[in-house]
């Protein structure tokens, strides 16, 4: 059976009518910031203070685009002790023209040094701006939203628990012999045949 003369235009026509009913979902952005979920990538951040150089997060990015240069420091011994030597961050620089997003070097760091932050306005003209230093990154911490809160009735993180734990054993008195299992405070005095 042939098709009625002028169906088409009124199939047209009708589907224009229903979507000029429908509520418009554009958003007007830069005027319309997005809501963004709360676990967004949008640039990474680096709290240098905790980075201790250990450079895994470097090894682990698959894109190659982490660059860490360090030097050591001498610490003089302090009463009567050795002269320990510690690692000082000079350079610590992500290349987001390189960065596929993958989130592995954050997962990587044993020291809790870098965070995703949802900031994703740093758009350049000149690619090489796309690398950002130390500095930079250390700013973005600033944007960084605070951890979302553990679902009810999860179990408490394991440092927490043993906190906890460690709070509520009872305080020895100095020279009473150690329970089994009890970590021995530094300084304190050795059980016979303990391992301590
Ligand atoms: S997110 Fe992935 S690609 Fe980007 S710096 Fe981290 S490990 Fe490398
Ligand atoms: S893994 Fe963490 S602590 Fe190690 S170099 Fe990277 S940011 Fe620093």
């Amino acid at each position: 059976m042939g098709r009625l003369p002028g169906s088409g235009l009124a199939k047209g026509l009708a589907v224009t009518l229903r979507t000029m009913t429908r509520r418009s979902i554009t958003r007007q952005y830069p005027e319309v910031q997005p809501d963004l979920a709360p676990r967004s990538r949008g640039v990474i951040a680096l709290l240098e203070e905790n980075c201790t150089v250990c450079m895994l997060c470097a090894r682990e990015c698959p894109d190659w685009c982490i660059y860490i240069d360090s030097h050591k420091e001498t610490l003089p011994a302090e009463g009567g002790g050795r002269a320990r030597t510690r690692n000082v961050l000079d350079r610590f620089a992500i290349d987001f023209a390189l960065c596929m997003y993958c989130g592995i070097c954050i997962e990587a760091c044993p020291f809790d040094a870098l965070f995703w932050s949802p900031e994703f306005e740093y758009a350049e003209y000149d690619i090489n701006e796309l690398t950002h230093e130390k500095d930079r990154l250390r700013e973005w911490m600033w944007t960084v939203p605070p951890p979302q809160a553990h679902d009810p009735g999860a179990e408490p993180p394991k440092e927490v628990a043993a906190a906890e734990k460690a709070a509520t054993r009872p305080k020895r008195t100095p020279g009473e012999p150690r329970t089994p299992g009890e970590p021995r405070t530094p300084g304190g005095p050795r059980t016979p045949g303990g391992s301590t």
